[in-house]
């Protein structure tokens, strides 16, 4: 009604928010390439869990496919954000395919970090979520059968070893920060003699946003994370909010807003995960202004100043 059209609704805008510097380069490395190439310019992959952005770069000449074996010869292909198996580049060199690997750094760390604990002749625990393509990619760095996966706390109560075998654990970069930190302490407990990475492998980019929902999300009535449902990232944002007692929707565009989601509710916060594009984040504050006055207010946690370097390829 016009009534609760002229209410006023207040905005909490979190950041650090959406794209992070893994994104940002690998969305820039596929754009590069078909400006250097022209297009087609073949994905493996989503290149970033984002539907706005994999059509954007489909407009401008991208070919998503889930394999290699669907690129035909002769052009070049971009590995996504997430990392590959190491069987991927090898079989794309034994084609002759041009590659271009967008994995971030931040996931290709911890694939050498799997490299040497390997080297050292040690099983590695990996706490991550089973079928995420970068679990998939950190497994195919090392032989089948030296990695075990964990997702819980109650999934540590099951492991079993033969005796004296050495382990080490490592993580998936877009976990909870709360839930490994559990997982971490059980498996210290049942394996004291446990190696663990020197620094984080969760990245700056994932602890920063969840950060920055902590922040809001008691001021908040309810919180709107625009993310896909397979990002892991902004799934991870939605749980930290309801831990914290405030309901939380994922959602990929303004549309979906429905006007009885904000009945009786004066504060809204808004995040986005890091393959979401800020376009998406006035999308969205807009339609909250199609059915209430908007006022708009940041919470700032921290700064971001990360930027990675694109591969050589691409720069000279
Ligand atoms: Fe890299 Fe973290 Fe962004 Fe993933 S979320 S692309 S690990 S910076």
């Amino acid at each position: 009604t016009a009534e609760t059209k002229r209410a006023a609704l207040t905005v909490l805008v979190a950041a650090p928010r959406g794209f992070c510097a893994g994104v940002d380069r690998a969305i820039e490395i596929v754009e590069r390439a078909i400006e250097k190439y022209g297009p087609p310019v073949y994905v493996r992959h989503e290149i970033v869990h984002n539907r706005y952005v994999v059509d954007a770069l489909k407009e401008k000449g991208a070919i998503f496919v889930e394999e290699l074996d669907e690129v035909p010869d002769g052009v070049p292909v971009v590995f996504s954000a997430h990392g590959v198996p190491k069987a991927v580049p090898a079989e794309a060199d034994q084609r002759g395919l041009d590659y271009l690997d967008a994995t971030c750094p931040l996931v290709s760390k911890v694939h050498r970090q799997a490299e040497r604990q390997i080297e050292k002749g040690r099983h590695i625990v990996f706490i991550g979520h089973e079928g995420h393509p970068e679990v998939i990619g950190t497994f195919g760095q090392v032989p089948e059968g030296d990695m075990t996966l964990v997702e819980t706390v109650d999934d540590v109560a099951t492991l079993d070893f033969p005796v004296g075998t050495e382990l080490s654990y490592l993580t998936q970069t877009t976990l909870s920060v709360d839930d490994t930190a559990d997982v971490i302490a059980a498996l210290e407990k049942r394996f004291p003699d446990i190696a663990g990475p020197k620094a984080e492998d969760i990245c700056y980019a994932t602890s920063n946003r969840q950060a920055a929902v902590k922040e809001i999300a008691e001021s908040c009535d309810l919180l709107l994370v625009i993310g896909a449902p397979n990002s892991s990232n902004s799934l991870r944002l939605v749980e930290v909010a309801e831990r914290l007692g405030t309901d939380a929707r994922l959602i990929q565009r303004g549309h979906e807003i429905e006007e009885s989601w904000l009945e009786g509710i004066g504060t809204v916060g808004l995040t986005a995960g890091a393959s979401a594009p800020e376009l998406l984040v006035r999308e969205v504050i807009a339609r909250l202004g199609e059915y209430r006055t908007v006022e708009e207010r940041q919470v700032k946690t921290t700064d971001e100043r990360m930027i990675f370097k694109l591969p050589r390829q691409l720069v000279d």
